[in-house]
């Protein structure tokens, strides 16, 4: 499986598109706003001959939210996210406008909601859907076994941690959600994080000030 980071948007969010040998490709937390962010998306896609046939949020703030109605429109793919943010989702129209982003367009989740559990299949990938609240009362994220990989959202970044402070936030969830999901991975697992660069869980359990 190929991993693709795209960042955009003014939070400097990473879209990532998962694909592999078969090209069908995963979508996850598109941040592109402006037209330009879209079309980069877009021909990055084009290029390579993506098949894009999920389109999925770890969590649903603003920053990794923004290109969702785009995604959806262009690929025919409804969105999926885990059950507990839907309210998440649902408040962004109410404080996108105020934050610059009048333009954002909502879009309604699938029925079908991510489960702690489950898998998510596509080509010869798959990725097991892990519950970890704290940063976002609905924050999965999602780990291949078969790469070593983990797509973490806003839960654990290279030396930090995802912010409390935003509505649903809970810190001592957040450091349980960390400790008994992410922790207990394998650890030279790489974690691509919703901001900044790739860390390890192994270098991580090691540095990170927050989890000594
Ligand atoms: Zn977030
Ligand atoms: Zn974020």
């Amino acid at each position: 499986m190929k991993i693709t980071r795209l960042t955009f948007n003014p939070f400097q969010e990473n879209t990532y598109l998962l694909h592999d040998d078969t090209k069908e490709c995963v979508v996850i937390d598109p941040g592109c706003y402006e037209e330009a962010e879209q079309q980069e998306l877009k021909q990055y896609i084009e290029k390579h001959d993506l098949k894009v046939v999920r389109l999925l949020n770890t969590h649903c703030h603003i920053d990794h939210v923004l290109g969702n109605k785009f995604v959806s429109d262009t690929y025919g793919v409804e969105l999926e996210i885990h059950e507990e943010d839907l309210q998440t989702l649902r408040s962004v129209p109410v404080y996108a406008p105020n934050y610059g982003f009048p333009k954002y367009a909502d879009v309604t989740p699938s029925a079908a909601y991510l489960k702690e559990g489950d898998s998510i299949k596509f080509g010869n990938t798959e990725l097991k859907i892990l519950f970890a609240p704290g940063h976002a009362p609905g924050h999965v994220v999602f780990y291949s076994e078969a790469d070593k990989v983990c797509i973490g959202g806003d839960v654990l970044f290279q030396g930090s941690i995802g912010r409390t402070d935003l509505p649903g936030g809970d810190f001592d969830t957040l450091i349980s959600s960390i400790r008994t999901k992410l922790f207990t991975l394998p650890d030279e697992t790489v974690v691509y994080p919703g901001h900044g660069p790739e860390t390890t869980i192994g270098y991580e359990k090691k540095h990170n000030p927050f989890l000594r």
